[in-house]
């Protein structure tokens, strides 16, 4: 609750609560850090919370992630397409999860089938 205190005037430091033109300073080491830092180039402390990465590209690499992953595990495919599907935004690259899934189980069920069956000898 007392993250959000104002960052020029209640400084506990000796330092003068001096109102820079430049831009911030550094909450933790008082030099002057760039207006967009999110970490302190001097200690190398995070002075700003990560903004979140633009929609378009992480989504983009997202997909490319669980479309590997969706090849090897379908279930996780099918899953995270459906609730892709249930997201504003998001219904195609829900719709082509769950294509892919199923492409590759039934990708898998021919493998099986094309091997001359890979059933156990021992199951009857
Ligand atoms: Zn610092």
């Amino acid at each position: 609750m007392n993250d959000e205190e104002p960052p020029s005037i209640s400084a506990p430091t000796d330092e003068p609560a001096v109102k820079a033109p430049q831009g911030p300073f550094c909450k933790f080491c008082g030099k002057p850090v760039l207006p967009r830092a999110v970490i302190c180039v001097s200690c190398g402390q995070q002075i700003k919370p990560l903004e979140p990465p633009e929609p378009s590209g992480f989504s983009c690499v997202v997909m490319i992630v669980l479309g590997a992953l969706s090849l090897f595990i379908p279930c996780i495919g099918l899953v995270v397409g459906i609730s892709a599907m249930l997201m504003e935004g998001k219904k195609t690259d829900g719709a082509i999860l769950i294509v892919i899934s199923i492409a590759s189980v039934l990708l898998m069920a021919a493998m099986s089938g094309a091997f001359g069956g890979a059933q156990s000898p021992y199951m009857q």
